[in-house]
Order: C-alpha cells, then sequence, then structure tokens
C-alpha cells in the first residue's frame, strides 16, 4: 500500500506541475493513475457536498453559501481532470470528445460514440 501511496504522492506532485511542464510527463499510465486520483478526489467533495446539504436541511439552515466552496473546488478537479485526459488521448493519438468525453482517433471529424461533431476543437 505505501508503494501505491508513492505513486500516487508522485501523480500529484505531476499535477501541480501540468500546467508548467505538461510536455515533461512522458508516460500515459501516470496519467492515467493522476486521473484516477483526480476522479476519487471529486468522489470525496461530491460526498461532502451531500453531508453538509444533507445536515443543514435536517436541521432547518441550509445556506447555499456554504456549499459554494466545494462545488467551485470541484469545478477545478473537473478541469483538471479533462486537462490529464486530454494530454493522455494525446499521447495515444487520441483526442476527447467535447461531449461525452470519449477518446476517439484524432483525426475523427465526428465522435464514434456520441456523434458530436470535433471539427472545431484545435487546442494544443
Ligand atoms: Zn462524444
Amino acid at each position: 500500500m505505501s508503494i501505491l501511496d508513492d505513486v500516487m504522492v508522485n501523480a500529484k506532485a505531476a499535477i501541480d506541475d501540468f500546467g508548467k511542464k505538461a510536455t515533461d510527463i512522458a508516460d500515459s499510465s501516470v496519467l492515467a493513475i493522476s486521473a484516477n486520483n483526480i476522479k476519487n478526489e471529486i468522489e470525496k467533495k461530491y460526498t461532502e457536498l451531500g453531508r453538509i446539504y444533507y445536515n443543514e436541511v435536517k436541521s432547518g439552515s441550509l445556506d447555499l453559501d456554504d456549499l459554494e466552496d466545494l462545488t467551485g473546488e470541484i469545478d477545478i478537479l473537473m478541469e483538471q481532470l479533462h486537462a490529464v485526459q486530454a494530454k493522455r488521448a494525446s499521447m495515444r493519438n487520441r483526442k476527447i470528445c467535447p461531449k461525452c468525453k470519449n477518446a476517439v482517433p484524432k483525426d475523427s471529424s465526428f465522435c464514434n460514440k456520441c456523434g458530436a461533431s470535433l471539427e472545431e476543437e484545435s487546442e494544443d
């Protein structure tokens, strides 16, 4: 378990540096671990959000401001996740459908899962 923890920590460090030196990250499997790591964080935030919401409704003092920080954190994690997924897809000569997040061959004009047009996507 401690080896896995080390990998997670390294993956997290990779994420922290992601914006600065994305090209230094050459290992697709590290990105996969990073993506899973972020997904787990997002699930934790959702759980926390639900717990706060439940407790506040239950006590009759629902304050949406209390939930705003968490929703903001989830948005940031989602952006990180999408950046990692896009990077990983591009390393595997694929790109991510903006509509359904399916990884499709890079030269596709349409998503083979949901049929969305992929022509406009040209960020690198
Ligand atoms: Zn799609």
